[in-house]
């Protein structure tokens, strides 16, 4: 038997197989690319057969929690196990609750992408797949090109030729194949995918490929790791919803073994310039808010993992806030000379979101706040320029 399966988020369909699998076939048949899609798969585990021992569960890498056999099969580079960071004080104001920032620029390719193409490349080892395809707005393929250098496999990475230059250079430099779009991350997306029908290709595409929410997951069992109690709210910056729903499902396995008590309430932090999950959230019908921000990596028309999201944030009672560019700037800013941590502006914005909850909300005595920093500031430097004022040099 094997220890994982799939659940469609829709239909509830359970799909149980060792093989490449996308979408719920039933579900996804009348998805068009206007809309975000149907048929997205929950991996679940026999969670009665799993040791409910967060010690072991930690010593073991999770394996019993991956849907792969082996973890010997995870790239060479250390993915993941990146630092959560105290700070108890912003500018001169002391802090009366506990604030983290969880820095996941600290990862091989210096974003979180690189938990979800570990896990993908894993994947394909175990199962001979020797080529992965993927669309990208930059992180997701810088990080597939660099995971799969590290475990000598081919990357197809489709990306707006827009994206910033540090992340086209990256995939060049890390020698997978670029294929840049004059057009938009959505473009490239569908472009992918009928690549990746025509060749029989490996698919990494956010959300497409469940592997990617399962290997997110794990940044929330390290911040369980970490403090070891109940956590109050965990700020995550979203696009298309799959950080947020691995976050989520992070939290929801430990639920399941009964090692934690309590879901933190998860807070979904967009740009105004692409609110395109937050504003949908009660819509009877999805309407696309067209993107315009520079958080380039959380610029999104169509959120991939829509569905799911929505059902997260609806069970766990989880909240959305959306953040303008000048205010991810100003954060950018505070964060940068208050901790040390440089971070792209998609990340700056999910500290963004903490600073204006923070202000419209009290947060309690001692509560335990994480901030997710998701990516490097020096991908992206153009987006900072504004800000920089170098004095005239010296002679
Ligand atoms: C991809 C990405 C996000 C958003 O993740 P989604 O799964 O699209 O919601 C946030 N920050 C950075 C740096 C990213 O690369």
């Amino acid at each position: 038997m094997l220890k994982y399966f799939y659940q469609c988020v829709d239909c509830g369909q359970i799909i149980e197989s060792p093989h490449v699998v996308y979408l719920c076939d039933k579900c996804s048949q009348k998805n068009n690319s206007a809309l975000p899609p149907r048929g997205v798969l929950k991996t679940l585990y026999h969670y009665n057969q799993i040791k409910p021992n967060f010690d072991y569960l930690l010593q073991t890498n999770f394996i019993d929690l991956l849907p792969i056999k082996d973890y010997n099969n995870m790239p060479p580079l250390r993915v993941g196990k990146t630092p959560l960071y105290k700070f108890s004080s912003i500018d001169n104001e002391d802090l009366n609750f506990e604030l983290y920032f969880k820095d996941d620029s600290a990862n091989p390719t210096f974003s979180f992408k690189d938990r979800a193409s570990a896990l993908v490349s894993a994947f394909a080892k175990e199962n001979k797949i020797d080529t992965i395809i993927a669309a990208s707005t930059g992180n997701a393929g810088s990080s597939l090109a660099g995971i799969c250098a590290s475990q000598r496999q081919k990357a197809i990475i489709y990306v707006p030729a827009a994206a910033p230059k540090a992340k086209l250079t990256q995939i060049v430099m890390y020698g997978a194949k670029i294929i840049t779009i004059d057009g938009t991350y959505d473009r490239a997306y569908d472009l992918s995918i009928e690549a990746t029908q025509k060749h029989n290709y490996y698919n990494r595409n956010t959300a497409f490929n469940p592997l990617t929410i399962e290997g997110k997951k794990t940044v929330s069992y390290e911040i369980f790791n970490d403090l070891r109690t109940n956590i109050d709210r965990v700020f995550v910056p979203t696009g298309d919803g799959v950080i947020i729903s691995g976050v989520f499902k992070g939290f929801e396995d430990l639920l399941k073994l009964g090692i934690i008590e309590k879901m933190p309430t998860i807070i979904a932090v967009q740009a105004e310039g692409s609110k395109n999950l937050s504003a949908n959230m009660y819509n009877e019908e999805f309407k696309i808010f067209p993107s315009q921000t520079i958080a380039d990596s959380i610029s999104v028309d169509i959120p991939r993992n829509f569905y799911m999201t929505k059902k997260f944030i609806t069970q766990y009672e989880g909240e959305h806030i959306t953040v303008t560019d000048t205010e991810i700037l100003d954060a950018s800013k505070i964060l940068s000379r208050n901790t040390g941590i440089f971070t792209e502006p998609a990340a700056a914005a999910a500290f963004a979101g903490f600073i204006k909850y923070k202000e419209a909300k009290k947060l309690e005595e001692n509560s335990k706040n994480v901030v997710l920093l998701t990516g490097s500031g020096l991908k992206d430097l153009n987006a900072v320029q504004k800000l920089i004022n170098l004095p005239e040099p010296i002679k």
